[in-house]
């Protein structure tokens, strides 16, 4: 295959990547986006494979094998709950891989005694130290959220001065390998400080925080493929890894946006750790008295009901009750009620992952409204049902200026008639602190897991 016609093939990937991600922008295209971005990333890959540098075959043939094979089991077997530490992995081993891309070339550099010219020292460079930060950072990232580590922020001493120290050398040894890209000693002590850094990076963020790290990582995994790009002199490489780079960065800072932070407070604010002082302090303590129902109870108020709004949050996906609240959304529907679900955008552990959730459960998008949007729906509703969701639903963020969370864009359901709130204690979420919420009069705690609860409710309400 000619060049000029790789580089068209190349061209054509890039196009289907921009539009693959459009498409992701909305549940309802996301489908399609998926499948566009699938035939591009077919189209670079085919087209690199009929390039005349790539040298054996059967190395292509058998990574394939053994990489999709592995790919295809642990896809197959993941838990919901456990996509965040499964995509974890993914952008530790694209981290790798670039650095991997980056080390053969110095290799083969060093082997040949030619040095690279133009941008490739300084790209090769950057592919390492970023490539292996990326690697380390999401292996603890993917322990933390695994359990595997204890999700406490790990701290200590000089912390923060002694990191931006080995970066700053990390960035000096890279300016000189920019210089003498020969050096392989020197190569190698930068790889093995990059891979360092990526641990004492991640390790002083709070296992909670980790979602907003991941996100982060993957713009990493984007920039380091991207830089690899420049070392293979790939364009596919470069636009797709800063397409990955970029749209990393943006949902980082949808993210932070929607927990009312900064990124920098996410990176060395050690939240899990300022939590626990503050929950003794403020959100230990009862702040009054709780009306507990029964579904039984609860279902007399339903049957009344117009208007229902669903609020899922984390202990929905806990609790794997996407299909028993279809249901009932369904029964309430039958009767005549009208029924919206509402999305906080960092409602779960992920981005959309309350989304996905209630797709898989066949909940049609257009039930789902974002929190601005129905926001003003809240006072004229006469149900807002709360379903394992804490955080998203705390009015200490509106009027509580001392809490950790104030400032936070909520879903204002306390503004409901009624509000049902199910969980199974009155343990904090994610924040550790209480929720003023469920001691206001107009709120109803019923008590159980959200499955459980939801199947009752609906044995009951059908009942009406
Ligand atoms: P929260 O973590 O605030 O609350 C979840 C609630 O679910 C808990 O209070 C828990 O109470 C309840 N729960 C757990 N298991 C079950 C179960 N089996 N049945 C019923 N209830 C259950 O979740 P939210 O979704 O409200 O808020 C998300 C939080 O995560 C926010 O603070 C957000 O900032 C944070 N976050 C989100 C990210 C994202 O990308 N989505 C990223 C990073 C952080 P109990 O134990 O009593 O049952």
């Amino acid at each position: 295959m000619t060049t000029t016609l790789i580089q068209l093939a190349y061209l054509v990937a890039a196009v289907l990547f921009i539009f693959g991600l459009r498409g992701l922008s909305s549940p309802k295209t996301a489908p399609r986006g998926n499948s566009l971005a699938a035939l591009g990333m077919l189209f670079a890959i085919v087209a690199t494979l009929l390039a005349q540098d790539v040298v054996s075959y059967g190395v292509v043939i058998a990574g394939l094998v053994v990489g999709g094979a592995a790919g295809a089991v642990v896809a197959l077997k993941v838990e919901m709950t456990a996509m965040p530490q499964m995509v974890a992995l993914l952008n530790g081993f694209g981290g790798a891989a670039s650095a991997l891309v980056a080390s053969a070339e110095v290799v083969t550099n060093a082997a040949s005694g030619t040095a690279p010219t133009g941008v490739v020292p300084i790209a090769i460079v950057l592919s390492v130290l970023i490539g292996s930060v990326t690697l380390t950072g999401s292996l603890i990232a993917f322990a933390e959220l695994q359990e595997l580590m204890g999700g406490q922020p790990v701290q200590y001493p000089m912390q923060q001065v002694s990191n931006a120290l080995i970066a700053a050398v990390c960035v000096v040894l890279c300016v000189v390998l920019a210089i003498d890209p020969l050096n392989q000693e020197l190569f190698l002590v930068l790889a093995g400080l990059s891979l360092v850094l990526g641990v004492l990076l991640v390790i002083p963020i709070g296992g909670a925080d980790m979602p907003v790290v991941i996100s982060l990582l993957n713009s990493y995994s984007g920039l380091a493929a991207c830089a690899a790009g420049f070392v293979l002199d790939n364009s596919a490489l470069v636009i797709s890894g800063s397409l990955v780079g970029a749209s990393g960065l943006i949902l980082t800072k949808i993210m932070c946006d929607a927990m009312n932070r900064s990124l920098g407070n996410v990176l060395f604010g050690a939240f899990g750790a300022q939590v626990e002082q503050t929950a003794i302090g403020a959100g230990g303590a009862a702040q009054g008295n709780v009306i507990a129902y029964t579904p039984t109870d609860a279902a007399v108020i339903f049957s009344s009901a117009r208007s229902v709004i669903i609020v899922p949050g984390y202990g929905m996906a806990v609790a794997q009750a996407q299909h028993a609240v279809r249901d009932l959304a369904d029964t309430l529907v039958e009767q005549g009620i009208e029924v919206n679900f509402a999305i906080h955008p960092v409602a779960g552990r992920m981005p959309g992952h309350m989304n996905v959730l209630l797709a898989e459960a066949d909940v049609p998008y257009d039930r789902l409204v974002e929190m601005d949007e129905i926001n003003p729906s809240f006072p004229e509703t006469d149900v807002a049902l709360v379903l394992g969701a804490n955080d998203v639903v705390n009015p200490a963020a509106r009027e509580d200026e001392t809490s950790p969370i104030y400032g936070m864009p909520i879903l204002e359901v306390d503004k409901a008639q009624h509000v049902f709130v199910i969980k199974r204690s009155m343990n904090p979420g994610f924040a550790g602190i209480q929720n003023p919420l469920f001691f206001k009069d107009n709120t109803m705690m019923v008590f159980g897991d959200a499955k459980k609860v939801m199947i009752e409710l609906n044995d009951q309400v059908k009942n009406y």
